[in-house]
């Protein structure tokens, strides 16, 4: 019965950036977020969700919005290295790095080649699948937006020359309905205060002007991107904002006669992104310095052009990295070799002969797995798996049945990551408590960092409410099709 009343009612995702279990539990069942409150009461509440890896969040975005792993969608991190280019790609790590790499070209690289050069066209977003149907759609606040609707977005006066574009404006695909800052919003008198990405008063009326207008679409997608620089210089437990959050979700429940009645005319969810993993204090020891390691190499200059005589690239999303090798002479196994002398880092993966390897910081010996083999996750996933499993705190059955343990989904995962651009490179992570730092890198000492595959960062919340339909897994990469069959 109930199957069939939610048939086709409109969707509402609200992503709130970095919200996590623990914290959502917290503000939930003391009454202090009456309306997460509300929603976990009479809905369903799954506090274990898998996250994209990096757990960063244009990656994780473009995971939720194509349903699937980076091998597939190309975004690879917040920051990679595009090897055909000999180009750094920067969409925006924070202040400093974002200045070397040219303010121009990140913006450039954030609002139009993420959407339109990068995100594989080989995968479909959720926008455009739906648009198929001739159904419609929104996002808003989302800096991955790609659908099929042309629209002519502009950009602020004050940044203008600071993108590529003619009198900085450009013709984006988009879903039906696009709000993203001052760059396109639904109401003309609205007044974003930053240019995109935070301030959830203004993402939350964008929401409610749709509902109050009658345009609310088969499926809206609402990002609240507020609490991610808070929780990076608080730390992990700071739940203030989740509060003032939940006042503008009560807002928007209170359009309806009664908040139950807002559940029989939509289906509601409330998802995180990433987690945060603390971290340590003091700069020397809780910055792991990738220049120091590789100090007997030439590594490649953030505003500077690649040279022959670069040997290294260094990526640093925050907890993970990607190492790059340039130089034809070396090997991946020398780098290899200095990065595990470190107890700081945890998980050092590559690839080679159709396999992928991984040694540990910590652990002893090396775990290599391909897919498709006789040992089965639970996630319906198969896979050949030898070597010391404890490095990925992997768990197998006499029935060659696979669980995970604090990597979750992290074969795929891997797999993901090292499939997800061209180039002979690492994917390196850290231990909870420590993060990367290469020239330019924003730390974040004393509060919380994220990017790798540990637990902490990986697992996240989702609310449901409005039906009783599941996804078939608890991962991101689920998201897109449990949505479809919904809409
Ligand atoms: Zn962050």
């Amino acid at each position: 019965m109930a199957q069939q009343q939610s048939a086709g009612k409109p969707v509402i995702l609200l992503n709130i950036d970095s919200l996590m279990p623990y914290a959502l539990e917290q503000v939930a069942q003391t009454g202090r977020a009456p309306a997460l409150q509300f929603l976990m009461e009479n809905g369903m509440y799954f506090p274990d969700m898998v996250s994209s890896f990096p757990t960063m969040s244009v990656t994780i975005d473009s995971t939720l919005l194509t349903g699937t792993y980076p091998d597939q969608h190309q975004i690879p991190g917040l920051h990679w290295f595009d090897i055909n280019k000999k180009q750094f790609v920067n969409y925006g790590t924070g202040f400093r790095e974002t200045f070397r790499i040219g303010m121009r070209r990140s913006i450039h690289n954030m609002l139009y080649r993420l959407n339109h050069e990068h995100l594989s066209k080989n995968v479909t977003t959720i926008y455009e699948d739906l648009a198929h149907k001739n159904t419609s759609s929104a996002s808003i606040n989302s800096f991955v937006y790609r659908g099929n609707h042309p629209q002519r977005l502009k950009t602020p006066k004050l940044l203008s020359a600071l993108t590529h574009f003619e009198d900085g404006e450009w013709i984006a695909e988009t879903p039906t309905e696009f709000s993203l800052g001052a760059f396109s919003k639904f109401r003309s008198k609205g007044v974003p205060t930053q240019v995109a990405a935070g301030n959830y008063k203004y993402t939350a009326k964008e929401l409610r002007h749709l509902i109050k207008t009658n345009k609310l679409p088969q499926f809206t997608f609402c990002i609240f991107q507020d609490m991610d620089t808070r929780l990076h210089f608080k730390g992990p437990t700071y739940m203030k904002m989740i509060l003032k959050i939940d006042n503008e979700i009560q807002k928007i429940l209170n359009m309806y006669p009664s908040w139950k009645e807002a559940l029989y005319q939509n289906i509601w969810m409330v998802i995180g992104d990433n987690g945060h993993s603390a971290t340590g204090t003091r700069r020397r020891k809780h910055a792991i310095d990738l220049r120091k390691i590789f100090k007997r190499y030439r590594i490649a200059r953030l505003q500077k052009s690649v040279t022959e005589k670069d040997q290294l690239v260094l990526c640093v999303n925050q907890r993970m990295a990607f190492i790059y090798l340039l130089d034809k002479k070396a090997s991946l196994d020398s780098l290899v070799a200095l990065l595990k002398k470190d107890k700081r880092i945890d998980v050092i993966a590559w690839k080679r002969d159709g396999a992928i390897h991984v040694v540990s910081g910590i652990k002893e010996g090396t775990v290599s797995f391909r897919p498709n083999g006789p040992v089965t996750d639970i996630y319906d996933q198969t896979w050949y798996i030898s070597g010391n499993l404890d490095i990925l705190d992997l768990h197998v059955t006499n029935h060659q049945f696979l669980t995970f343990g604090n990597y979750p989904d992290a074969l795929a995962r891997l797999y993901g990551a090292l499939h997800s651009h061209s180039g002979t490179y690492l994917v390196v992570n850290a231990k909870p408590g420590y993060e990367f730092k290469a020239q330019a890198t924003p730390a974040h000492l004393s509060g919380a960092a994220h990017g790798s595959l540990h637990r902490q960062e990986s697992l996240v919340p989702l609310l449901v409410a409005g039906t009783n339909k599941k996804p078939a897994h608890r991962r991101f990469t689920d998201m897109k099709n449990y949505i479809l069959n919904l809409c």
